[in-house]
């Protein structure tokens, strides 16, 4: 029996106001309207912005919400006029579409598609939700909202990906793993034999620290508070790790110590306006690049103009830099041919029950690396099965 049309009853995290935990509920999901896609969630991250989401740091919510946006999964319908994936596809959901056709899209150097602005208002076309929950209508977030077994999303915001990639791997593409690998590649162009810092060692920097490696620079130094982050990115590319809490001396003076006159690209990638002020005194004088990957919406940053008088800079990424349909199709071939390696990434794997635990993992450290993958359970509109596997598995749980 096919689910195409009707409305699907399923489970799903449901964020009901500011500083409280998450509620696992039974949500309606309703069919996708004109150019939009519904999806069956088969595996989604846990990433440092939904933390600074939680720790309510910004304006930028609607309640009720359900949040996640790294995801994979599988396309149970479509609305009308999508033509670009169909039932039975996988896929990867983007909290920054590729339209392709605005202004933005159509400009080569720029990647910010502007369609990205319905996020905010946390409502799909016509000022309506597609998820309800006990006779609520429930709020959309980032474009994505993949803490739910099924969610609706645009046509723009979805990129059908290699239909043997592994799902619950390749959902890091979806954010994690494209923003700090390309914050490296293609916001900051890290050149060979060069020297980088990375300030922040999770999932999203650990990235960066894969990004930096891969396009060939000599030293790369990870700074972290938690120690126990440093062993990993060791195996990934750092060629040493400082925690700045064991120092005497600030960490920009101690890196300007080490390398003689400042790292040339140095990543802010933890969301704080005190390690924004020192990544940026870490540059070299003349030449150096610091990018800020951590998220600091409604955030102020007080850094004095000295820093800048030499010549350093000071820029942002959003998802690494990427445009995102095309782009994530092509890193998801990547981790097929083996060029790079997402499965580093992965510590834990939760199913959506355990959200919470999650959280608190991510919140406290105790887990070596961000991104924890919380594996749907599968409540079908029509059947319970437990556990997800492989493909025909999971294009059965998919309903289709
Ligand atoms: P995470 O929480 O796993 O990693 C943050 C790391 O920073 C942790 O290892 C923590 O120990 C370390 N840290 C905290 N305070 C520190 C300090 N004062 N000095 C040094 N290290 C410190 O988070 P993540 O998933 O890796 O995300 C990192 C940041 O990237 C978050 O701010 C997130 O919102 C942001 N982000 C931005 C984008 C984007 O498009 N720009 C996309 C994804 C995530
Ligand atoms: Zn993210």
């Amino acid at each position: 029996m096919s689910t195409t049309g009707k409305v699907i009853r399923c489970r799903a995290a449901i964020l009901w106001k500011p500083g409280v935990p998450f509620s696992i509920e039974e949500v309606e999901v309703a069919p996708p309207k004109a150019k939009e896609v519904r999806i069956k969630i088969v595996a989604t991250g846990l990433c440092g912005s939904e933390i600074k989401m939680l720790e309510n740091k910004t304006s930028y919510l609607h309640y009720p919400v359900i949040l996640g946006h790294e995801a994979a999964g599988i396309v149970e319908s479509v609305g009308e006029g999508v033509s670009t994936v169909k039932t039975g596809d996988k896929v990867i959901t983007l909290f920054l579409p590729q339209c392709g056709e605005c202004a933005s899209c159509l400009n080569p150097v720029d990647y910010l598609c502007t369609e990205r602005k319905q996020s905010k208002s946390g409502l799909m076309s016509g000022g309506t939700s597609r998820f309800t929950c006990k006779g609520k209508p429930v709020y959309h977030f980032a474009n994505t909202s993949t803490f739910s077994e099924y969610t609706v999303i645009k046509e723009i915001s979805v990129a059908k990906i290699d239909a043997a990639a592994p799902l619950e791997k390749v959902c890091l593409v979806s954010c994690g793993f494209s923003t700090g690998y390309g914050a490296a590649i293609n916001t900051a162009k890290v050149t060979p034999g060069s020297t980088c810092a990375v300030f922040g060692l999770g999932g999203v920097g650990l990235s960066v620290i894969m990004g930096c490696k891969a396009a060939g620079a000599a030293r790369i130094i990870g700074v972290d508070i938690n120690k126990d982050k440093f062993e990993k990115a060791k195996k990934l590319g750092a060629t040493e790790c400082i925690n700045p809490q064991d120092l005497k001396k600030p960490i920009q003076e101690v890196l300007f110590d080490l390398t003689g006159a400042g790292v040339e690209f140095c990543f802010e990638v933890i969301g704080n306006p005190e390690t924004v002020e020192a990544a940026l005194a870490s540059c070299h004088e003349s030449h150096g690049v610091c990018v800020i990957v951590g998220l600091l919406t409604d955030v102020q940053l007080n850094i004095s103009g000295s820093l800048f008088l030499s010549g350093r800079s000071l820029k942002g990424t959003v998802f690494g830099g990427w445009k995102s349909r095309e782009s994530t199709s092509k890193l998801v071939s990547d981790y097929m041919a083996k060029k790079i390696n997402l499965d580093p990434l992965i510590t834990h794997t939760l199913n959506l029950d355990k959200i919470n635990e999650a959280v608190e993992l991510m919140k406290t450290g105790k887990w070596q690396v961000a991104h924890i993958i919380f594996m749907s359970e599968c409540l079908g509109p029509r059947k319970r099965c437990v556990g997800a596997g492989g493909g025909s598995k999971q294009e059965e749980m998919a309903g289709i």
